[in-house]
C-alpha cells in the first residue's frame, strides 16, 4: 500500500520512494519501538525487498540522514522525533540453508533463524531464539546471550553503502566487540552468511527451550522494554550495580526500573522517551556515586538532529 498522500511532500526524491515500497511522512516511531516511545520520523520508508532498496538508494540525496530500523528492540528515539529518513528493512526477509551455511537477509527475525537452523540440525545460533530483533539489528549490535554472539559464526555480510554500491565484506573486516560492530559509515546490512556446526535437532531445540525459560523467569517480558539498558562493565553486572544502589522500582513518569530485572526499564503505559532518558541518567549518576562505575548505555540513543549519538 502506498501510504504517501500526493502533494504532502515537497521533496521529489522522497515522493519517488513510494515506487519502491511503503512511504509515509511524520510516522510515529512509538509504533516501531518495543518500548513504545518516540516521536515522528520525518520520512519513513519500507522497501519492498532487497532490489527495491538498492534501486531506491540511488534517488536519496547524500545529505539525507538515514536511520536503519529492524524491530526497534534496542532503540530510544526522542519524543521530538527523527529529522531524517527511517528505513524499515523488515521486508528483506529471505533465508536459505546450504549444508552448514545459513544465508539470511537483514529483515529475517533472529528467532526464525534460530528455529530454521535447529530444524536443519545446525548449532551456533540458539541464543537468537531469545532476542526479539531482526538479523540486521543483530549484526549492527553484535547481539548475544548465553555465551554465544553473532560474531562467533558470522562469515560474511553484504552491505549497501551510502553511495549505492553493494559490497561483500568478510566478518574479519568488521570490528565486532561486546554489543558493538563497526560498520562502514552510513552503510546498511542487506544480508549475512553464517558457518554453523552439525548437531542433533532435538538437542538444539532443548537448549533453545532452556534459554527461553531462563529468560521468561528473570525478565519483565510482559511489559514494553528495550532489553538490557546498560552494558555490563568488566567483571560485574549492570543489574547488580543498579540493584545495590537501591534503584529497583524507581519511577520517572511512566518509566520504571523493572522490579523484576534492574537492567530493564519498562514502560508502564504512558512513558515518554524523556522519562526513559531521565531514568537512564539517574541510574548512571547514582551508580557512579555508590560504586565509582560509570555505566555505558547498550540501548542506542538516537538524536533528533545530526549530533554525536551514543552507540
Ligand atoms: C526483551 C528483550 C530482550 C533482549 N535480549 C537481548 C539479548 O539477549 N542479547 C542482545 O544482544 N540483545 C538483546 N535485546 C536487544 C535487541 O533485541 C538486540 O540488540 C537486537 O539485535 C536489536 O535488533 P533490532 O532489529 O530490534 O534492531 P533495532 O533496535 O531496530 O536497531 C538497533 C541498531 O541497529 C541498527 N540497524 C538495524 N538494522 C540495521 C541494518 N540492516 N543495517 C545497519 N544497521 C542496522 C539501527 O540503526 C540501530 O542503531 C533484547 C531486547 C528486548 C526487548
Amino acid at each position: 500500500m502506498n501510504m504517501m498522500q500526493p502533494g504532502r511532500t515537497t521533496d521529489t526524491w522522497a515522493a519517488s520512494l513510494s515506487e519502491f515500497g511503503r512511504f509515509s511522512e511524520q510516522e510515529p516511531m512509538a509504533r516501531h519501538t518495543t518500548l513504545g516511545t518516540g516521536g515522528p520520523a520525518r520520512w519513513f520508508f519500507r522497501p519492498a525487498g532487497r532490489s527495491a532498496l538498492v534501486r531506491a538508494m540511488q534517488s536519496i540525496p547524500s545529505h539525507i540522514r538515514i536511520l536503519p530500523l529492524g524491530r526497534g528492540s534496542n532503540m530510544l528515539i526522542p519524543d521530538s522525533g527523527f529529522d531524517g529518513l527511517v528505513m524499515d528493512l523488515s521486508d528483506l526477509n529471505e533465508m536459505r540453508i546450504d549444508g552448514c551455511q545459513a544465508h539470511a537477509e537483514a529483515g529475517v527475525r533472529m528467532s526464525s533463524i534460530a528455529r530454521q537452523c535447529a530444524e536443519r540440525g545446525l548449532t551456533g545460533l540458539e541464543f537468537m531464539a531469545t532476542v526479539p530483533g531482526d538479523l540486521g539489528g543483530g549484526i549492527a549490535m553484535n547481539a548475544g546471550a548465553f555465551s554465544q554472539q553473532v560474531s562467533d559464526t558470522l562469515q560474511q555480510v553484504e552491505l549497501l553503502l551510502r553511495n549505492g554500491d553493494v559490497v561483500e565484506m568478510p566478518a574479519s573486516g568488521l570490528q565486532m566487540g561486546y554489543r558493538h560492530t563497526s560498520l562502514p559509515e552510513g552503510s546498511l546490512v542487506l544480508a549475512a552468511r553464517f558457518e554453523l556446526a552439525p548437531d542433533m535437532p532435538d538437542a538444539i531445540r532443548e537448549r533453545m527451550r532452556s534459554m527461553r525459560s531462563r529468560r521468561s523467569s528473570t525478565q519483565p517480558l510482559s511489559q514494553p522494554n528495550c532489553g538490557s539498558v546498560f552494558k555490563n562493565p568488566p567483571g560485574d553486572h549492570a543489574a547488580r550495580l543498579i540493584e545495590a544502589s537501591g534503584l529497583k522500582g524507581t519511577r520517572i513518569g511512566d518509566a520504571q526500573i523493572s522490579e523484576r530485572h534492574a537492567n530493564f526499564i519498562v514502560n508502564l503505559g504512558g512513558a515518554s522517551s524523556a522519562d526513559v532518558l531521565a531514568l537512564i541518567e539517574r541510574a548512571r549518576i547514582v551508580v557512579k556515586k555508590k560504586s565509582g562505575i560509570l555505566l555505558e548505555p547498550e540501548v542506542r540513543i538516537i538524536a533528533e538532529h545530526p549530533v554525536e549519538e551514543s552507540a
